[in-house]
């Protein structure tokens, strides 16, 4: 059973409040509140010493009637059903919120990848993926990258999965490399959706983006493309961190030069003319937009309070906790909620299992513009429901997505 505040009790919570809004039909809120299939299975693989490493590997499929399962694999060592559960939910909803046909999975192997050999992680990804084979498919589950996997693990898991099948299956994973029909513009997706959401969010709110301060957590993926693109919009970016630590500068950090000083040392910290901040300090900034794009539970209730922002968009999954959620509410600070503020990522892996299904290959202009269309439409979609009904945009945004589901359940019936 979940206590108050693990990841699955949260997402729960969050349908519990959706459920409400919505005046959902019981049976049907009993049936979205537990996943359709979770499988667990022993990864077991040949170490490079001879000796035998044993893994545990999970897969959540929680709804399938908008369309097939969709959902990130994440490498990492202590992933737990309960979590994995939660963000296979969240999943479900993120793509309803972006009108794609799709329902919500996720996997995981409990593993630190630090500590494995590329051989090994090899063995590891074909083994997990050999596993689970009979519940995947380009029409059952479709899997993408998540923390720490990345293009090259999604070409194992196209060549595992073609290889059992006897023929090339290129739509059963996204996120793969473009030169075995990845989509042109994928790395980049989930940072240009958030600057899609902040420009709309900003319009709204009377926030002009030229100058507007900007404080990024997380230099990684979304965290260096959302920074580059805020840049480009003409924000100031005021503060950037990483694991190791943040800096800031008053006059803004050009964001091509900072990655450039992260790759030669290996932290963003030192970087020429501005200070050394930590991970805290940069929270707490004095900044128009705040974009958490690293971890989860990094707003909490210490420290809701002394946000200046006056936006959050939510890159990171999960990354405020709802006692902060509701302190920012009441502060009437913006929050652009994570199931929509990064869905580019899932919309632009749509694109590409449309491309796969098609043998079709879009240009990057193609792809930058449909991933601007679907972005501006959810974003607007969930702020008209906030003026609707008066509410913030997480609680609208899962109004929506879990609406959208349950519309779909109604018509569908259930069988037998
Ligand atoms: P990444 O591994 O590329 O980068 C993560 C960054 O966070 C790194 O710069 C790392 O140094 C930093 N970091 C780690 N611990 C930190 C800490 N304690 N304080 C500050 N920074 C810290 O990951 P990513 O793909 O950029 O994903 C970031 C977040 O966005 C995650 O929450 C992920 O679930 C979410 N997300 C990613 C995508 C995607 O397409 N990549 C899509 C949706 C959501």
């Amino acid at each position: 059973m979940a206590t108050d505040h693990t990841p699955l009790a949260v997402a729960q919570a969050q349908l519990n409040l959706a459920a409400k809004k919505l005046n959902l039909d019981p049976r049907i809120h009993k049936i979205l509140s537990e996943p359709k299939r979770s499988i667990i299975v022993s990864v077991d693989i040949k170490l490079d010493n001879c000796s035998v490493g044993v893994f545990r590997g999970i897969r959540v499929q929680h709804w399938d009637v908008r369309g097939p399962f969709k959902g990130g694999i994440r490498y990492y060592p202590n992933i737990t059903m309960d979590e994995v559960t939660a963000l296979a939910m969240l999943m479900t909803w993120k793509c309803a919120i972006a009108d794609i046909p799709y329902g919500g999975a996720k996997g995981g192997v409990c593993v630190d990848t630090k500590k494995l050999s590329k051989g090994e992680l090899e063995r590891l990804t074909r083994r997990y993926i050999s596993l689970i084979v009979d519940y995947l498919g380009p029409h059952r589950d479709i899997p993408a990258p998540d923390m720490y996997t990345d293009a090259q693990t999604m070409a194992w898991i196209m060549d595992t999965y073609s290889q059992l099948k006897g023929y090339s299956v290129p739509e059963c994973v996204t996120g793969k490399p473009v030169e075995i029909g990845g989509s042109e513009g994928r790395t980049e997706a989930t940072g240009k959706g958030v600057i899609h959401c902040v420009k709309e969010a900003a319009s709204k709110i009377g926030l002009k983006l030229k100058g507007a301060k900007v404080a990024i957590q997380g230099f990684g993926n979304v965290g260096f493309h959302a920074a580059q693109l805020a840049h480009e919009q003409g924000c100031k970016i005021v503060a950037i961190s990483d694991s190791v630590g943040g800096v800031y500068s008053s006059q803004g950090l050009d964001p091509q030069a900072v990655l450039v000083h992260k790759e030669k040392t290996g932290s963003v910290q030192n970087f020429n003319g501005a200070t050394n901040i930590t991970n805290e300090e940069l929270l707490e900034t004095n900044c128009d937009i705040l974009i958490p794009a690293a971890l989860q539970n990094q707003i909490t209730r210490k420290n809701a309070d002394k946000i200046q922002a006056r936006m959050i968009a939510e890159a990171a999954n999960g990354p405020t906790t709802p006692e902060a959620d509701k302190i920012l509410s009441e502060r009437d600070i913006c929050l652009i909620p994570d199931i929509l503020a990064n869905s580019g990522g899932v919309i632009v892996s749509y694109f590409e299992w449309v491309q796969n299904l098609t043998r079709e290959h879009w240009t990057l202009e193609e792809v930058n513009k449909k991933l601007e269309a679907k972005m501006t439409k959810a974003f607007n979609d969930v702020y008209l429901i906030t003026q609707k009904e008066e509410s913030d945009m997480r609680t609208a945004a899962l109004t929506l997505g879990v609406g959208r589901v349950a519309d779909a359940i109604k018509t569908l019936g259930l069988w037998p």
